[in-house]
């Protein structure tokens, strides 16, 4: 009987199988992060100082005036909540 290399072969089987899941788990985790990564950068995120209303500056936008409004607008910055 060859028991002996029939173990040999199913662990390099087995060994193989875990690499290609662990490989295409990070293929998919890569492939995740670029589809739906979507980044709230505070660069982008303004409020208007005087009508309050927060809004999103495109990446390549330099206009930094409230829609709204009008009034110059300042970075957003993440109100202390205190927790
Ligand atoms: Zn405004």
């Amino acid at each position: 009987m060859n028991f002996m290399i029939n173990i040999a072969d199913g662990m390099m089987i087995y060994t193989l199988v875990l690499i290609s899941i662990l490989a295409l788990l990070y293929i998919l985790e890569r492939f995740r992060q670029n589809n739906c990564e979507w980044e709230l950068s505070r660069s982008q995120l303004m409020v208007c100082k005087k009508c309050g209303r927060v809004f999103l500056v495109k990446r390549l936008e330099r206009s930094r005036q409230c829609p709204e409004c009008g009034h110059a607008a300042s970075r957003f910055r993440i109100p202390r909540t205190g927790v």
